[in-house]
């Protein structure tokens, strides 16, 4: 079965706060481990950036589901390309809040993708956004 990666940004709806997320990253674990969908969702500031890798089918299943939800809104998608392995594998879905990531390591993407509110600036090129991805990524592993 072909593997596909998504990556799209949105903007969080104004009311969403620490339990909505809670809630979102709770459903997730379990659905998309049943979906054999692995990947990460970021908050950044009031920006959502999210990569989901797994079969096609189940991915189109899961992204239009995640585009109606009412807890976020101008959804923006950056990339959607097949891939021959995984690159985000290790978790269902992993949530990261930059709000409490450790001051070093967020100075370090602050530096490299630049600032944006209280969290980094999430960029619109699917190159970076993959970039920034992949160093929040190791960075939670490391
Ligand atoms: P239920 O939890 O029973 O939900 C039924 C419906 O109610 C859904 O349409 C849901 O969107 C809506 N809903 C539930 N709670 C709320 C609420 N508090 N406010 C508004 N609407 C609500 N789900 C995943 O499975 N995997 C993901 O990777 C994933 N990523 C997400 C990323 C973002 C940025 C957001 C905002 C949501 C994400 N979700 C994800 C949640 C997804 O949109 C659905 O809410 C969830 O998959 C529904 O789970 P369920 O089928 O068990 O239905």
């Amino acid at each position: 079965m072909s593997l596909y990666r998504l990556i799209y940004m949105s903007a969080a709806a104004d009311y969403i706060d620490w339990d909505d997320l809670k809630d979102i990253l709770t459903k997730s674990e379990k659905n998309n481990a049943e979906l054999d969908v692995t990947g990460m969702l970021v908050l950044s500031d009031n920006k959502f950036l999210q990569v989901l890798e797994g079969p096609a089918d189940n991915l189109n299943h899961l992204y239009a589901k995640i585009l109606q939800d009412a807890r976020h809104q101008n959804s923006q998608l950056l990339s959607y390309t097949p891939i021959h392995r995984r690159l985000f594998s290790a978790w269902a879905m992993k949530g990261v809040n930059l709000a409490f990531m450790k001051p070093e390591l967020k100075e370090f993407l602050v530096k490299k993708y630049g600032a944006s509110g209280t969290g980094i600036a999430i960029p619109k090129d699917e190159f970076l956004a993959f970039s920034v991805l992949y160093d929040i990524y190791h960075l939670n592993q490391a």
